[in-house]
């Protein structure tokens, strides 16, 4: 933890110490308030979130009145906490239960790491003593089935594919047919991300997950969301919502972005948790996403 923490502080402490700056002058003009929440939405944070906070803020301080350094972090950790979302559900259902494996959908635009994070969350269950197959349903870009590939034989799990650009749903049945015979805890399947047309996406997840049902329930839809294309990626995140249920969001590429903002912003807009965190791209840089210590990583 400590070690994702320091990478995390590295690239998005500038956030906090702006903020943290400008909250311990003396007296806060009406351009310094202007200027800290032009910091959170510079950090992605979204304008209503950020003017929820500056508001927040501003009225603690004119009730309190001039506060230290410590306790004007501790007031801005308290709101932006509050603004994540200190008790949402961010455990993810990877049990085997009712005799079948938890199924796991990895869902999201092509390039924002979903076949990594599949193995990065592979390697998690695997370390947890979990047993897990791979299903290699990103049967449209030729390199996928191999890049997953390489993943199972890194963490230990057997990687389901099919013939290239053959049918996704086919190899996801496969896969989860193969967990079921095997008595595994866990099948995640990885999925294509092309955004091709609107219908055509919402059609071939639509049928992904109808053919997986018919053997196991749909545990956990992951949607990966690259944290660096800040609002655009939202953007593309939205069809992904529309096309399945998401249950939760991998964040990943926390590492390249002093962005941490679109942590609140993307749980606005699709309205489910950020569960994951994607650090690097090694097999153990994926953590769990937890809000007090991935705000203390932002106020460095
Ligand atoms: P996919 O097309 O969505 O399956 O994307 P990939 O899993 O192939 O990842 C695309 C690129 O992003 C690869 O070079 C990965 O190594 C890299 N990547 C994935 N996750 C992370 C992360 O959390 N941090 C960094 N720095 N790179 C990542």
């Amino acid at each position: 933890l400590q070690r994702l923490r320091a990478r995390l502080a590295r690239s998005q402490s500038t956030l906090g110490q702006g903020l943290l700056a400008l909250l311990s002058r003396d007296s806060l003009t009406d351009d310094d308030w202007d200027e800290i929440e032009d910091i959170l939405i510079t950090a992605d944070v979204g304008v209503t979130p950020s003017r929820m906070i500056v508001d927040e803020l501003r009225t603690r301080v004119r009730v309190d009145g001039k506060r230290g350094p410590d306790e004007v972090k501790a007031m801005l950790r308290e709101q932006l906490i509050a603004q994540i979302g200190p008790d949402l559900p961010r455990g993810l259902k990877v049990d085997k239960h009712g005799g079948n494996p938890a199924v796991v959908m990895v869902v999201g635009v092509n390039g924002t790491g979903k076949t990594t994070t599949t193995g990065k969350l592979a390697r998690v269950l695997v370390g947890d003593g979990k047993s897990v197959v791979l299903g290699a349903a990103d049967t449209f870009r030729a390199a996928a089935a191999d890049q997953l590939v390489t993943w199972g034989e890194r963490v230990g799990a057997r990687t389901v594919r099919g013939p290239e650009a053959g049918d996704p749903a086919s190899v996801a049945f496969e896969a989860v047919k193969e967990g079921i015979a095997e008595g595994v805890d866990t099948v995640i399947i990885d999925t294509a991300g092309r955004l091709h047309t609107k219908v055509g996406l919402m059609d071939e997840l639509g049928k992904v997950k109808r053919v997986i049902e018919k053997q196991a329930a749909v545990d956990e839809v992951l949607l990966v969301l690259d944290a660096t294309t800040g609002q655009n990626g939202l953007t593309q995140a939205r069809v992904f919502a529309e096309a399945v249920n998401i249950t939760g969001i991998a964040l990943t590429k926390m590492d390249g972005t002093a962005k941490g903002g679109i942590v609140i912003a993307v749980q606005r807009e699709l309205g489910v948790p950020v569960k994951l965190v994607g650090l690097g791209e090694g097999p153990d840089d994926l953590a769990p996403f937890e809000p007090g210590a991935f705000v203390d990583a932002i106020l460095g």
